[in-house]
């Protein structure tokens, strides 16, 4: 899932301040399990914004998705009744409710950091860039792309030391992860081959189906 969390409080008062009718929304997929942008945190987000601004009207919705076209349509009949809208989805989801809804300004509350895993609570961490060449197969369901501080791809720097990272001593060696993966999974053969030239991905991605296409047409 998508992680994010939320920005301080005294940047979203600035990003607030010519607006006094503002629309707050949620997201239902990453933003709540990751606990930055559910309905608790609309909530929580909606009474302290109105405790601090006496003279602002706050409503709040929380739709499933953000970033599907067919859940943001049911802002539709609302966006008209406020100036702002503030989003607490990714910022793949604030653009696409700004997309949606050029003519009005769509605010985000919430930093993106990554694309990540709940480790434990209250703890998520980083396991993949989207890198369009996924290389998990022969690495033991480990990526060195984001594991790695320096994303080698050919196999450790070398400078680990007791099984930690040389860049920061809180985080294990990815390489050192990957070697005991594969030695468990049988799959060490897979360290002896040359590493393949990577494919890197164009940004901004796109992806066209032509069979999705063609169904949708029909
Ligand atoms: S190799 Fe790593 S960055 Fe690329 S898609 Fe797989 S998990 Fe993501
Ligand atoms: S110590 Fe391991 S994780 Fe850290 S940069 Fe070197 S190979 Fe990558």
């Amino acid at each position: 899932m998508i992680i994010a969390d939320q920005k301080p409080l005294s940047e979203i008062q600035d990003m607030l301040a010519p607006y006094r009718k503002i629309l707050l929304v949620g997201c239902g997929t990453c933003m709540t399990f990751c606990s930055a942008g559910g309905r608790e945190e609309v909530a929580t987000l909606a009474g302290t914004l109105l405790s601090e601004n006496k003279d602002m009207t706050v409503d709040k919705m929380t739709i499933p998705q953000q970033c599907a076209v067919k859940f943001i349509d049911r802002l539709a009949d609302k966006v008209g009744n406020y100036e702002a809208i503030l989003s607490m989805a990714c910022g793949n989801g604030v653009q696409a409710v700004a997309n949606r809804f050029p003519e009005k300004p769509v605010l985000p509350a919430l930093n993106t950091q990554f694309i990540g895993v709940e480790k434990e609570p209250g703890i998520w961490t980083e396991s993949c860039m989207a890198c369009g060449d996924c290389i998990l197969w022969r690495t033991g369901g480990i990526c060195p792309i984001t594991r790695c501080a320096k994303s080698l791809l050919n196999g450790p720097c070398g400078g680990a030391s007791g099984g930690k990272c040389e860049v920061s001593k809180d985080r294990p060696c990815a390489w050192q992860e990957i070697y005991h993966a594969l030695k468990r999974l049988n799959m060490l053969h897979y360290l002896k081959e040359k590493p393949r030239v990577k494919d890197w991905p164009i940004h901004p991605g796109r992806i066209v189906r032509e069979d999705l296409r063609e169904v949708e047409a029909a």
